[in-house]
């Protein structure tokens, strides 16, 4: 199923468990504003490369439309409106006063180099710059993006509406990024799962973890993981797949890659075939790459007992109604990768206010947010008598809901 189409069905059963009125229900779904651009950049060589940009705004009942920008090559207009819908409904269930937006370039960043790159961002800035705004919509990086394709945002932006350092979020430090920014989605990720498996009697520390992605968010849940005594026993990135059942050394594994641009040829492990990780023998499984991997196909040879969903929309609904017979238990993308964009509100915050916070504080506000969003999921789901992915749908939906019925529609 599309991303769109699994998005949208899973918004439907929500919207139906809190019996909305259908005709909110249409004007939720629908998005606020969908752009598209074409940017064209002269490449290193001399010749001239298109490429096409989107930046779908979704929703802003609840304040300034929020979300990253992908780079990838599969980008493409359906799954970017899915995935800003998701952040609609993720900055709610956060209760941080954002609504929901995704933006994205069709492109394979490996491909282009530095200069092309910053050429790329400038052009789709120039292109965009007045949709977008400090209170209107504030983007972010996301798969393919990082602190540097926000520098250059910053940057170009600035160019046309004054020195904002609070139209992006995740830009460097020295830019006014916030401290655990980098960290933030893994971190995230990290204590949402402690609190669910404390439901279980369970701790990190023992639990046999696998990760697929070892891009920012995996491999930052993988570090903060194995610190709390989690054993990670099998990782893949685009380049392979590697495992050890006894725990892979994450900080040398990290080392490799960054050299070596992938986890492929590491030594301290065997490699195995990445389309297997998944349904490899493990307590917990992470999915932290691209969306969609968990589906009809391979669902009913996951073993793992709990899916950890720090990817966006990783499991297919068909996949959900699978897991859910098998008594595998999910944690849903819009609250376990939510830790991201909560230190990107506390980052627009800082900037707002003009004062830098240190990262204790970031880490410990960050672990407040994620422990109340479990506490409110778990209230929904005791409501309305569902699992978790309907319990955060719910929740996010009815404070959508709730917003936009408030501010009213008089024109
Ligand atoms: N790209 C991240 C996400 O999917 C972060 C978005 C943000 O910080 O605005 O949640």
């Amino acid at each position: 199923m599309n991303a769109l189409a699994a998005t949208s069905r899973n918004f439907k059963q929500a919207a139906k468990l809190l019996g909305l009125d259908p005709k909110l229900e249409k004007s939720l779904l629908i998005p606020f504003r969908e752009i598209k651009v074409e940017c064209t950049i002269p490449k290193d060589d001399g010749t001239l490369a298109s490429f096409v940009g989107f930046r779908v705004q979704h929703d802003n009942a609840r304040g300034p439309m929020k979300g990253g920008i992908r780079y990838h090559s599969e980008v493409d207009p359906d799954e970017v409106n899915a995935l800003a819908q998701l952040m609609t409904w993720k900055t709610a269930v956060a209760n941080i006063p954002y609504g929901g937006a995704k933006g994205g370039i069709g492109c394979s960043p490996g491909d282009l180099s530095l200069s092309e790159l910053e050429r790329l961002t400038r052009v789709f800035t120039q292109k965009i710059h007045d949709l977008i705004g400090v209170h209107t919509d504030v983007p972010a990086p996301d798969m393919g993006t990082n602190a540097q394709t926000m520098a250059w945002i910053l940057d170009e932006y600035s160019k046309f509406h004054g020195y904002s350092p609070a139209i992006v979020t995740g830009k460097p430090v020295d830019l006014g990024g916030s401290l655990g920014r980098d960290a933030a989605t893994g971190r995230g990720v990290l204590f949402a799962t402690e609190a669910l498996l404390a439901e279980y009697g369970k701790g990190i520390s023992g639990q046999r973890f696998v990760i697929q992605g070892f891009g920012n968010v995996g491999s930052w849940a993988a570090q903060l993981i194995t610190k709390a005594g989690g054993k990670v026993v099998a990782v893949s990135d685009v380049t392979g797949a590697i495992k050890h059942s006894n725990g892979l050394d994450i900080e040398n594994l990290l080392k490799y890659s960054v050299k070596n641009r992938g986890i492929k040829g590491f030594s301290g492990g065997d490699a195995i075939d990445s389309n297997s990780l998944l349904t490899e023998d493990c307590d917990v499984l992470i999915p932290a790459a691209l969306g969609g991997v968990i589906n009809r196909e391979n669902a009913n040879d996951v073993r793992a007992k709990f899916i950890i969903e720090a990817a966006n929309h990783p499991t297919d609904p068909e996949a959900d109604e699978i897991l859910s017979k098998k008594g595998v238990c999910i944690l849903p993308d819009i609250l376990a990768n939510s830790g991201g964009v909560t230190v990107s509100y506390f980052e627009w915050v800082q900037n707002i206010q003009g004062f830098m916070w240190d990262e204790e504080k970031v880490n410990s506000e960050l672990k407040t947010y994620m422990t109340k969003g479990f506490k409110h999921v778990k209230e929904m789901c005791k409501t309305h008598n569902c699992d978790l992915r309907m319990g955060a749908f719910t929740l996010g939906v009815n404070r959508v809901a709730r917003a936009t019925l408030l501010r009213g529609w008089e024109a």
